[in-house]
């Protein structure tokens, strides 16, 4: 497997490390010591996978984070200090896929940004058009729109609504969604739904919870209530 992996990192030995191990399992390393220049490096080289620290200068691994979740679904793969947990769970709510505790085994490393590979790229879609009158889903040209303004969303994003909307009026289990928006949900929890459920809505302007066509079940899941009748 290869690819192009952006470490952003401002730790000297860290990045040493982590491109002796990276390019020796085969890929391209791109190296980024601050939050700034790693959004800019994000965007000029599109990686295929993002190594990102959560204490940098400038702007912090968070604000890097959410930047590159607002345009992509890149698997981002968190290195956080040991004994923060609460990093681990403010990580997975703020969209990244994965974390490493520092100090990271080598192997442990590649295994994990291996699996994030593999989850990311056997990620497929659905290619009809949606369209009920309030939402318009064209998989071809991958847009989105609600009420004929454009919506940008990421793969995943799109491939949540998607399913939700394809099923309307049936409730999803999270694993249902995990299933059919991630594909390989190995390894991802039933938190990751309801994180990317809240960004979606988000998005969306689907925040007001009474009315809202994306419908929580409690206990059990999600429903996309159409526009006019279930
Ligand atoms: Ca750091």
């Amino acid at each position: 497997m290869s690819g192009r992996v952006l470490c952003i990192e401002d730790d000297p030995d860290i990045c040493r490390a982590l491109r002796v191990v990276l390019s020796r399992a085969g890929f391209e390393v791109l190296v980024s010591t601050d939050g700034e220049d790693g959004v800019r490096t994000f965007h000029d080289e599109r990686p295929a996978l993002v190594l990102l620290d959560v204490g940098l200068p400038g702007i912090d691994g968070w604000a890097v984070l959410e930047r590159i979740r607002e345009v992509s679904d890149v698997p981002v793969l968190m290195l956080t200090a040991r004994g923060l947990e609460t990093d681990k769970v403010r990580g997975l709510q703020g969209g990244a896929d994965d974390y490493v505790t520092k100090p990271f085994g080598n192997q442990e490393l590649v295994a994990r940004v291996h699996a994030l590979m593999r989850r990311s790229e056997g990620a497929g879609r659905v290619d009809e058009v949606l369209d009920d009158g309030v939402l318009r889903i064209d998989p071809a040209q991958r847009l989105g729109a609600v009420g004929g303004r454009p919506v940008e969303l990421t793969p995943t994003e799109f491939r949540l609504v998607s399913t939700l909307a394809r099923h309307h009026g049936q409730v999803l289990t999270s694993e249902q969604l995990l299933e059919h928006a991630w594909h390989d949900p190995t390894g991802i929890g039933p938190d990751r739904v309801k994180f990317a459920v809240l960004r979606l809505r988000r998005k969306l302007g689907w925040d007001d919870l009474a009315t809202s066509p994306i419908e929580a079940v409690r206990g059990v899941g999600y429903r996309y209530r159409r526009p006019g009748g279930r």
